[in-house]
């Protein structure tokens, strides 16, 4: 027994010496392979390095290791020295040993029982297996085993293989953060949609992502770079402003320097393209471990469509302001210029056909008279402008009260009967006995009904007028109806009736005086009341204009 305790530990593997020989090997094997070579092929030369420690430690005669780093894609598959039938091990045992520690004992053969002992006949070969592992994950299998006899593992063998191949995959695991910077990022930037040019300290092109040549129209690396970094002729870069930057101004050589940007906009001409490409690009810079500047990032987005949209808006904002100033001028002159000379002459006019400065001869008086009617009507015209624009304007102001319709309509009437003096026309007003008051603007609606009564006079040479107010409870609101017979309107005028300055062209018509304002201001009146007006016609024989307006008036949200 004491014989055999002796083989089970020998001396160089046991205690602290043991565990630290182990590990100093495995980092050493692993800093030394992984300094230059690529990831890949560089942890090949380490796991075989590894695999001759562990063999010399455990003092076996082969080891098999099936691994997959978790940064690789590759699968690791190595044999050192040798393992009686490493076929039939792989079949039965290594399955099993992926999921958890064995030690088996004896030549492995179909049907063998898989033991887990802890210690066994010396003469016969023996084999200890863990898993690779990292946190929960798998990662494969590592196997020594002895062929020679006597000698065999044991527990402790099996743990402390367990402790190697923690190391295997903690060493694998670093893999990923031994890759080059290059690599990360280019593998970090390859799908984004955003550009990504990456510099390094020597101006050398490290990345520039699929996106990045797409944006910049160029496929070379170092183009590109150059292109962002010291040539502005290469990509016809300019600043949002169209200067041409210096090379010492471009993003990369900016960033380069140490200088952060956000989100500023720069131009492209991309080759072969007739129109420029708006870009915004973010700049920084990585430090290395001496905190000096190592590279130079740039990330770039296209931003034209926005741009494009941004100016349309840009000019359709100042088209509406410059529209607006005009319009403004044009009423204060309008108000100024022309109203006020109006004024003077109605004014003298009147005067002078009183005949306050002396008796004047008959044709005199005729010719102040219609001058004075003229006037007037000019400065009528004028008053609609005034008052279509400042409607379309939406400057009006509205002022609401309890209205009570029934008595305005009377009053207007009143004054609309007045213009038809000589006409053979009846006037009619019926009002539905429950028309509620209604809270609306009187001032407008005396505007509203005295266009449409002085037009409905207008346009009828004989017959009637009827006025008809009625209410209309279901939907809270009343009508007035505007009946006349009058000439009428053909269909073709209808749909244009209520726009600025239409007025229907009928030779019999052509002295009637008006200005083609006052169906566009009652309808936009009747609108800012919250109501609407309608026409009906038969040419020929007489016209209805419906006005509807809500019991009230609320203030819109
Ligand atoms: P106007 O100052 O010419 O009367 P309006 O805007 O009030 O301007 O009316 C536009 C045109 O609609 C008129 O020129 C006229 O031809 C037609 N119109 C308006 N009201 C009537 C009506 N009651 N009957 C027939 N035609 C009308």
């Amino acid at each position: 027994m004491t014989q055999r305790a002796q083989k089970v530990k020998p001396p160089q593997r046991k205690g602290i010496d043991y565990h630290q020989a182990a590990q100093l090997s495995a980092l050493r094997a692993f800093s030394v392979s992984f300094s230059n070579a690529s990831p890949s092929s560089s942890f090949r030369l380490f796991a075989e390095t590894f695999l001759e420690y562990v063999l010399q430690i455990f003092e076996a005669d082969g080891a098999y290791l099936e691994f997959s780093p978790p940064s690789s894609s590759e699968k690791i598959r190595l044999t050192i020295g040798s393992l009686r039938d490493e076929a039939a091990w792989r079949k039965i045992l290594f399955p099993r040993a992926k999921k958890f520690p064995l030690v088996h004992q004896g030549p492995p053969h179909p049907g063998k029982k898989i033991t887990r002992q802890t210690g066994w006949d010396p003469k016969t070969s023996s084999l200890i297996s863990t898993p690779i592992r990292w946190g929960n994950q798998n990662f494969g299998v590592l196997a020594i085993g002895k062929s020679g006899v006597p000698s065999f593992f044991s527990e402790t063998d099996l743990e402390e293989l367990a402790l190697f191949t923690h190391y295997l995959a903690l060493a694998s695991k670093k893999i990923s953060f031994k890759k080059t910077r290059e690599e990360a990022i280019q593998e970090f930037s390859e799908n984004l949609e955003d550009g990504i040019y990456v510099i390094d300290r020597h101006g050398r092109a490290l990345v520039v992502n699929p996106k990045g040549r797409a944006l910049l129209g160029i496929h070379d690396k170092e183009e590109a770079i150059r292109g962002l970094h010291d040539d502005p002729v290469l990509l016809n870069i300019r600043t949002a402003g169209g200067a041409i930057p210096t090379p010492h101004q471009l993003p990369l050589a900016r960033a380069l320097r140490g200088e952060t940007f956000s989100s500023v906009e720069y131009m492209i001409r991309r080759p072969g393209e007739k129109s420029d490409v708006h870009l915004s690009l973010s700049g920084g810079f990585l430090y290395d471990k001496k905190r000096k500047i190592a590279e130079g990032i740039l990330v770039a987005r296209e931003i034209t469509e926005f741009k494009q949209r941004e100016r349309r808006l840009k000019t359709d904002l100042a088209e509406q302001k410059e529209r607006e100033r005009v319009r403004t001028t044009f009423l204060s002159h309008v108000s100024h210029e022309l109203k006020t000379p109006l004024n003077v002459i109605v004014g003298y006019t009147g005067l002078l056909l009183e005949e306050r400065y002396g008796r004047l001869p008959e044709k005199a008086k005729e010719a102040l008279s219609r001058t004075r009617v003229n006037a007037k009507e000019l400065a009528q015209m004028i008053n609609d402008l005034l008052t279509l624009s400042k409607l379309e304007a939406t400057k009006m102001i509205v002022a609401v009260e309890e209205v009570d319709l029934g008595a305005l309509l009377r009053d207007v009437l009143k004054d609309a009967r007045s213009l038809s003096a000589e006409k053979p026309i009846e006037f009619f007003l019926k009002i539905d006995r429950d028309l509620p008051l209604i809270k609306s603007d009187p001032a407008k609606l005396k505007e509203i009904f005295l266009n449409l009564f002085s037009n409905a006079v207008k346009y009828t040479r004989e017959g009637s007028i009827q006025v008809l107010a009625k209410n209309l409870p279901e939907q809270r609101r009343v009508r007035v109806d505007v009946v006349d017979t009058g000439i009428g309107i053909q269909e073709a005028d209808l749909a244009h009736l209520f726009e600025e300055f239409h007025r229907v062209e009928d030779p019999g018509m052509t002295n009637t005086p008006g200005t083609g304002l006052g169906l566009a201001i009652v309808k936009n009146m009747a609108r800012l009341l919250h109501g609407s007006v309608e026409v009906e016609s038969v040419y020929g024989k007489g016209s209805t204009f419906t006005i509807f307006l809500p019991y009230a008036l609320r203030k819109r949200p």
